[in-house]
């Protein structure tokens, strides 16, 4: 099973997999744990701060289960990437923040003909959504185009109650061990306030000109590769993917940046700190800029420090 992301929903559904003895878990993140994560992504402890997430919640889960396999995989999940990262897999939970990884999480899984879990969760409320490939409504059904940036809420411009995450992905969760027993759920989108108690069941019908399911247009994983992949949410931060970027020899770069700055090293990634921003490099030459939201100035403090 792969869970996609593990922020605060994907963090509380991976514990649960894992406890119930889920045999195969894949975990990929594509982010590092960071201070402000620990209120509600509950695998993380202080000791875990500036590692990538996928390898600090892979070394929790092996604690708490020594008999499951998981893999932990500091990727984005992408057009480029996504048949590599969905091979093998028979079910997936979204545990991403963000319309767009679900659509693309929903074409990849409708074109490799992989049922997943939709989750969301803001405020003090959430909603889950199973996806089957073969009937019912799939996500681009509901909502058919990206929202554009900055216009929905998000969990720091509307904050989030912490007991919304769990209540969510313990649905979750169930409506994965139903996929799993042959027993699935009806595809209906269920509504959960935790704060009113009122709990819906919404019907929803498979639109007739989907572009996913009915017309299997996957516009979103043919979409053309960016370097630039995020600004993150709410954050003073941007995700930089080079496009040819290849593995990268960490420690050759941690001795030529040890003269120009503070370096060091969390799990498998080096953070360096220097020129007023913090430079997270993975060694398959992805990076996080933290201390500055503008793409320009992100790319030219990668050619500066990391090159290429
Ligand atoms: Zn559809």
């Amino acid at each position: 099973m792969l869970v996609l992301g593990v922020g605060a929903l994907g963090s509380l559904a991976a514990d649960l997999l894992a406890r119930a003895g889920i045999g195969h878990l894949r975990i990929v993140d594509r982010d590092v744990v960071e201070l402000t994560n620990l209120q509600r992504q509950v695998l993380y402890t202080e000791a875990d701060v500036d590692a990538p997430k996928a390898e600090a919640a892979a070394r929790r889960l092996a604690a708490l289960n020594s008999e499951i396999a998981i893999e932990a995989l500091a990727k984005d999940f992408n057009g480029r990437t996504y048949a590599d990262l969905l091979q093998g897999i028979d079910l997936a939970i979204d545990g991403t923040d963000n319309m767009e990884a679900r659509l693309l999480l929903n074409d990849a899984c409708l074109k490799l003909g992989i049922p997943w879990i939709y989750g969301g969760a803001i405020a003090t409320n959430g909603m889950v959504l199973p996806v089957r490939p073969d009937a019912g409504p799939c996500f681009r059904c509901m909502v058919p185009e990206a929202p554009p940036p900055g216009s929905l809420p998000t969990c720091d411009t509307a904050g989030i109650l912490n007991t919304v995450p769990a209540a969510i992905a313990g649905l979750q969760v169930t409506l994965a061990l139903r996929e799993l027993v042959g027993s699935p759920a009806p595809p209906k989108l269920y509504v959960l306030d935790v704060w009113t108690m009122e709990f819906q069941k919404l019907e929803l019908k498979r639109r007739r000109d989907c572009r996913a399911c009915v017309r299997r247009e996957f516009d979103f994983l043919a979409a053309a590769p960016r370097e630039v992949l995020a600004t993150l949410c709410g954050r003073d931060a941007i995700s930089l993917d080079p496009l040819h970027a290849g593995t990268i020899e960490l420690g050759p770069l941690s001795e030529r940046l040890m003269k120009l700055g503070k370096v060091r090293t969390a799990g498998s990634v080096l953070v360096f700190e220097g020129d007023g921003v913090a430079l997270t490099v993975f060694p398959d030459g992805r990076a996080l800029i933290r201390g500055t939201s503008d793409p320009d100035r992100a790319k030219a403090l990668y050619a500066k420090y990391v090159g290429r």
